[in-house]
């Protein structure tokens, strides 16, 4: 199997270089945002906020589920520590 970057790909590489600490900023606060207030929105339901019939819950879903794609918050933390202090913790 071919494991080389497409051009496509190499020229996005080389337009992100440098900006992995806004990048791992912005995902790790937005969906740990979106995780949170989805959560008090199912809290404000009480019951009725954990029932498929109302979006509370789906929404809920949704938020949580997108802290672990394309980089947990945790190795994000990793990424804006390491940007910030010059210490890798990620191995
Ligand atoms: C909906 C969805 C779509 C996805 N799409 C793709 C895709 O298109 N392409 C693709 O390649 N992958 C995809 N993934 C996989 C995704 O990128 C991985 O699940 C994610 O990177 C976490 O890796 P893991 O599941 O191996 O968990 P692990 O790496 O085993 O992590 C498990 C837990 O340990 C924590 N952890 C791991 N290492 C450390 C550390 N050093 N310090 C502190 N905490 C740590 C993590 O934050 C996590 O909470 C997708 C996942 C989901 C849920």
């Amino acid at each position: 199997m071919d494991l080389r970057y497409t051009d496509d790909q190499q020229a996005y590489r080389e337009a992100v270089r440098g900006f992995a600490d806004e990048v791992s900023r912005a995902k790790a606060y937005a969906t740990e945002a979106a995780t949170r207030v989805t959560s008090l929105g199912i809290q404000v339901h009480g019951a009725m906020g954990l029932t498929r019939g109302y979006p509370a819950e789906k929404l809920f879903r949704d938020a949580r589920m997108l802290t672990i794609p394309d980089g947990t918050t945790e190795i994000h933390k990793l990424v804006l520590g390491r940007e910030l202090t010059g210490i890798n913790a990620l191995h």
